[in-house]
């Protein structure tokens, strides 16, 4: 390659590196794997270095993380919040060994886990939470203390009261990651890739509550400001520990390079163990003093370095294609695979997510193919070695009938699944369903997991949700797994659910796209059922928040036949099919439809929104042309914007007391 090609190459490396960090550190939704990432950093950063003139003042390489999102506010800081170095092969440790070892013996070293989510730096004043801030770029980080106040591992206040600067790693457990997907798989809303972008979505957004919903956790593994005496890094560790942020246990100090090498290729093989999600270790000096004479380029630290783990990717062959069918007759086909070891587990499935994926990749039965864990959790197919593809194969041809129950199979426009037709007439809609009627969100029956639910409906005992209300002791304490009591404590626990408001009935008759906030905006305005099914599109496109999608998903659910006889069945069972009213006891706010937005300083989001409702006004969620009035909060976002664009009258929470009570500020 001449320079001229060169030069062409840096510059189309600088452009799409650029794109590609946009994707990931602004909006948490990268397209391409980080290694793929890191190899084209490589590139770029050895074309620089051998053509130093040519490099861009804001090259990729020499700056950290992406521009921060202006709504949340944002945080100018004192010392640059820095990136870390990376490291891929045993020589690349030697050398940085050799780097810190300043011609010297190795000075004493910790290694830790680096956890896969997102930079946070956390300010106690006098021992108080009084600020957070994410990495931002690395000079200005965005400003999320109401969000991260609301993460139950990072303590409000510490055992002393220290002004500190500390800076840790906001994750989401996986176990929550893969509860938080499947949600949204139920609720039609798109998936996160990863657990990191899943938990950079949840901090990066302007709603506090919704943080909280998310179940994030964070590790702490720096004091960038109260170190006070303490002369080495493992001492900072177990500082912080002592203040009461949780430090993650797995560190340790190591004094060679075969000591740091044991912990690479230890934590490669069991890092599928943990509950979070790890892409690698950080090697760290341990002597402050040192790390400070080290010093740090503009990217990064010298004396520190990450090992990133290579991606798990791992050969095998396609056995069969399966497709499972889930509660709204979704058709999700997944590979069946020769036993492999991945990420340290031995995997024998993998997804194929759906009909256009399955089409692109063009995977068939007998063919060898890469698979990989998205996320360290669902393995899934990335491609085929076509080279090994044996002769004689087929393209997979998608089924027109229900692999379950036989009934025709339907691509809803606008949607990449195809859906089996039949309701809860197929049995395996029928299974998912009722493990979904019983679920905590929905008529919360205890004792009702889906082992339980095979048996009822193995033994043919349940048809549909309705035959569950029909079940006793008697008959349940012959089946198998039950016993007389676990019966009697059924029979009890579904006898109980009968009382269930009915936004979450509509939750657990499973309708499409009604999740958990649209039953309850639902089940607030019409009240009963009876005036639900009764409500026209129009009807239901008056309700905030119930769009196109969901007033069309309403109606046509019931209006489908074998919808109308379960919700007969079940009214014959007396089971409650009313909104409890909220009981209104003023008027000051009648006729309004407020909105409320931002972090209330005097009460919460659930309290300011029932006193609204006792004064007779409407709460919805969303600013729209029917919003009539917005309490704006502290750090209130794009709703408050919204509100000013719209010409809607905006309070503050103060003018709200006074409205709403008697309240005179003191
Ligand atoms: P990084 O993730 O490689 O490493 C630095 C980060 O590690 C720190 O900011 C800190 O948040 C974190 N960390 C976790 N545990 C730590 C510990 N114990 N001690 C110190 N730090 C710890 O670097 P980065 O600058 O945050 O982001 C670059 C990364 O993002 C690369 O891995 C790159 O592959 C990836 N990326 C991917 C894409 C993509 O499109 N796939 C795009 C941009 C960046």
């Amino acid at each position: 390659m001449g320079a001229l090609d060169d030069q062409r190459r840096l510059f189309e490396l600088t452009a799409m590196i650029r794109t590609y960090s946009q994707q990931y550190h602004e909006m948490d939704a990268p397209t391409i794997l980080d290694a793929e990432y890191d190899a084209l950093v490589k590139e770029l950063q050895s074309l620089e270095d051998r053509y130093p003139q040519w490099r861009r003042e804001d090259s990729p390489t020499q700056s950290v993380g992406g521009a921060p999102r202006s709504e949340l506010g944002s945080v100018v800081f004192d010392q640059p919040v820095l990136s870390l170095m990376n490291v891929h092969s045993r020589e690349d440790v030697e050398e940085f060994c050799r780097r810190v070892s300043e011609g010297g013996g190795l000075p004493p070293l910790v290694a830790e886990l680096k956890i896969d989510g997102l930079s946070v730096i956390v300010n106690y004043r006098q021992g108080r939470l009084v600020q957070a801030a994410t990495r931002g770029n690395g000079v200005v980080g965005e400003l999320v203390t109401a969000n991260v106040s609301q993460i139950a591992t990072i303590p409000a206040t510490l055992s002393q009261p220290v002004d500190v600067e500390v800076r840790g790693e906001v994750y989401m457990p996986k176990s929550q990651f893969a509860r938080l997907n499947q949600r949204r798989r139920e609720e039609n809303l798109p998936e996160f890739a990863n657990p990191r972008n899943a938990a950079a979505g949840s901090l990066r957004q302007l709603d506090a509550q919704i943080t909280r919903e998310r179940h994030l956790a964070a590790f702490f593994y720096e004091i960038r400001r109260g170190l006070g005496t303490l002369a080495n890094h493992h001492q900072a560790l177990q500082q912080m520990q002592a203040w009461g942020l949780v430090v993650e246990p797995n560190w340790r100090r190591a004094e060679s390079v075969e000591e740091l090498w044991a912990y690479v290729e230890f934590w490669q093989t069991h890092r599928a163990q943990l509950d979070f999600d790890t892409d690698g270790l950080v090697f760290k000096v341990d002597p402050i003093a040192l790390q400070q004479r080290l010093g740090a380029t503009q990217k990064a630290p010298r004396w520190a370095a990450a090992f990133k783990f290579p991606p798990e990717e791992a050969l095998t062959v396609v056995r069969a294609i399966h497709l499972s069918v889930g509660r709204t007759g979704v058709l999700t086909p997944t590979a069946e695979l020769d036993p492999v070891r991945l990420a340290g587990t031995q995997v024998s499935r993998a997804s194929l997510h759906n009909q256009d994926i399955l089409q692109e990749l063009d995977v068939r039965v007998g063919d060898s193919v890469f698979v990989r864990k998205a996320g360290e959790i669902i393995p899934e197919v990335v491609r085929v070695e076509s080279a090994l593809r044996p002769a004689g194969t087929r393209p997979f041809i998608y089924p027109s009938r229900c692999p379950v129950c036989g009934a025709k199979v339907r691509r809803v426009p606008g949607e990449k699944a195809f859906r089996c037709t039949a309701g809860m007439s197929c049995s395996a809609q029928l299974r998912e369903s009722i493990i979904h009627f019983a679920s905590k969100p929905a008529m919360d029956i205890d004792g009702l997991g889906d082992k339980t639910v095979d048996v009822l409906l193995d033994e043919g005992l349940v048809k549909t949700v309705a035959d569950l209300y029909r079940l006793t002791a008697p008959q349940l304490q012959q089946l198998p797994r039950l016993g007389p009591l676990s019966a009697a404590n059924l029979v009890r626990a579904i006898e109980q659910s009968k009382t269930r408001p009915l936004s979450r009935l509509l939750v657990g008759l499973g309708i499409r796209l009604v999740g958990e906030k649209a039953a309850e905006s639902l089940a607030r305005e019409f009240g009963h059922l009876d005036r639900l099914m009764a409500a026209s599109m129009d009807d239901l496109l008056t309700v905030e928040e119930i769009g196109h999608g969901i007033a069309e998903a309403v109606v046509e659910f019931f209006a489908q036949e074998p919808n109308r006889l379960v919700i007969d069945a079940l009214r014959s069972m007396n089971l409650n099919f009313a909104e409890p009213e909220a009981v209104v006891t003023g008027d000051r706010l009648r006729g309004e439809v407020v909105v409320i937005t931002g972090t209330l300083e005097r009460f919460g989001r659930a309290q300011a929104e029932a006193m609204v409702v006792a004064e007779g006004g409407k709460v919805a969620n969303a600013v729209s042309s029917r919003t009539t009035l917005v309490v704006a909060g502290e750090r209130a976002g794009s709703k408050l914007d919204k509100a000013q664009k719209l010409g809607v009258t905006v309070i503050s929470e103060e003018e709200f007391l006074r409205r709403v009570s008697n309240f005179q500020s003191e």
